[in-house]
């Protein structure tokens, strides 16, 4: 064991130097490089292809992947029958300005697979599913404000980036958590519109929601996957919050498709009233969808004159998004699910075991396919606990991965693996993580 930090950074520094002057020349033009949630320092990677769970970068350094983009890449790069699907509708054109039919297919197979889907409207991201969410539940129930987890990530939108991650000392008390905006340029009233609820208190939940209910219009929960795992009765709890207080339920199930064949509310048994989607259902591609109950998603109906909701979108639905998504839904089966949930869960129980034979305080959780590490003792159940980690060695750890040919999330929230993840590939990262913890502590 040693305090090799900076024998990391320069490895990492030595063997990256495309990715290094990529960074130098994009950073003149596009502010921080290509977007947010790539960044690390000392710069960060530059792919150039990616084939089943393998990506090369741009200085020929092999990567076992356990970002697939964001969670979205489930089944891999380049997997043939998606290949197959997106050839196929290349052949007829990319946008035509009128629908290819195909997405009627997809539409059908999400209500299908998902017992609380009536109807289906698709757009181009997670952040454009919940904000038309939140109109379509504000439209139906004629109230303006809605209640959202402290800790809980929608997008970015005015209505929900509020309390994703507050500094604590501005965020109130933890079980009566305040709303602090998420970024800045936001509208000047969008803090009276959001009330914050926090995670793994019932009790509390059903406080607050009980003393706002004459303006909420819904509860919007991401059930955080993988991130800050919930308990079940949790989860039900807050359900039967909404339902006592004649509030709609709204599902982020944006990383759903990551643990089971009807998503994560069929994991825990409920039928939201919406429910928002992206990732997965894109193949790939950009792409957003929300969801649910035929009554409320009606008034997006224009067909007959002008809808209460109006959405649309140049690339809504776009053809060759619904192949690619149609395909990758197809190759998501109960057994597939079992191969990446079986093998996520012997990664952190792996994880687990080199935290205890290094001596150091840690923690991986999972739900499905999606997996956080964490420098803590604690249980990681809400924000708060969630805000108290050490991160002194998340970024060593993350270029000592590197280093070793294990593509891993900047901070090591939100990895997850595809199907064609092997258990010699699980164990490959366990042992990487383990020697990366003796390289640093
Ligand atoms: N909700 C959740 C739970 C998410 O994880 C994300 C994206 N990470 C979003 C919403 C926003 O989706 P998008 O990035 O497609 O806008």
């Amino acid at each position: 064991m040693g305090h090799n930090i900076s024998e990391i950074e320069k490895r990492y520094r030595d063997t990256h130097s495309n990715s290094q002057l990529h960074f130098d020349r994009v950073r003149k033009v596009m502010p921080g490089g290509v977007k947010g949630a790539y960044h690390h320092l000392p710069f960060p990677i530059t792919m150039d292809r990616g084939q089943g769970q393998y990506l090369w970068d741009a200085d020929g350094n092999r990567y076992i992947d356990f970002v697939n983009h964001h969670s979205a890449q489930v089944l891999g790069h380049k997997h043939p029958a998606v290949r197959e699907a997106i050839d196929k509708q290349l052949d007829r054109g990319i946008a035509l300005g009128a629908s290819m039919g195909n997405e009627v297919e997809m539409a059908e197979e999400m209500c299908r697979r998902v017992k609380s889907i009536d109807s289906i409207r698709f757009c181009n991201s997670g952040t454009e599913a919940t904000l038309h969410a939140v109109r379509l539940a504000r439209e139906f129930s004629g109230k303006t404000k809605i209640a959202k987890f402290e800790g809980g990530y929608h997008g970015n939108h005015d209505s929900v980036e509020i309390s994703v991650a507050p500094p604590v000392d501005a965020a109130g008390p933890e079980h009566a958590p305040l709303a602090v905006a998420g970024v800045g340029g936001m509208g000047p009233s969008v803090l009276d519109s959001v009330v914050i609820l926090p995670y793994d208190d019932e009790f509390a939940v059903e406080r607050i929601v009980s003393e706002h209910a004459g303006e909420l219009a819904c509860i919007m929960l991401d059930p955080k996957a993988g991130i800050i795992p919930q308990r079940r009765d949790f989860i039900q709890a807050v359900a039967d919050t909404a339902r006592k207080n004649n509030l709609l339920l709204v599902f982020d199930e944006i990383v759903g498709f990551r643990v089971g064949t009807g998503g994560i509310q069929q994991y825990h048994g409920i039928e939201p009233d919406l429910s928002t989607y992206a990732k997965i259902i894109g193949g790939g591609f950009p792409v957003g969808a929300f969801a649910g109950r035929s009554d409320i998603m009606q008034l997006t109906d224009n067909s007959s004159g002008s809808a209460r909701v109006f959405q649309s979108g140049t690339h809504s639905g776009h053809a060759l998004v619904m192949a690619a998504g149609k395909a990758t839904l197809d190759q998501l089966t109960s057994e597939a699910f079992a191969h990446m949930n079986s093998l996520t869960s012997r990664l952190c129980e792996g994880i687990q075991k080199e935290f205890d034979r290094v001596g150091f305080p840690g923690t991986a959780v999972n739900d499905g396919s999606v997996f956080s590490i964490y420098f803590t003792q604690e249980d990681v159940r809400n924000y708060r606990t969630l805000a108290r980690c050490n991160r002194d060695l998340t970024l060593p750890i993350v270029l000592s991965m590197l280093n070793q040919g294990y593509f891993v999330s900047h901070n090591l929230v939100m990895n997850s693996l595809s199907l064609p993840t092997q258990v010699e590939d699980v164990d490959g990262f366990v042992n990487a993580f383990g020697s990366a913890l003796e390289e640093v502590v």
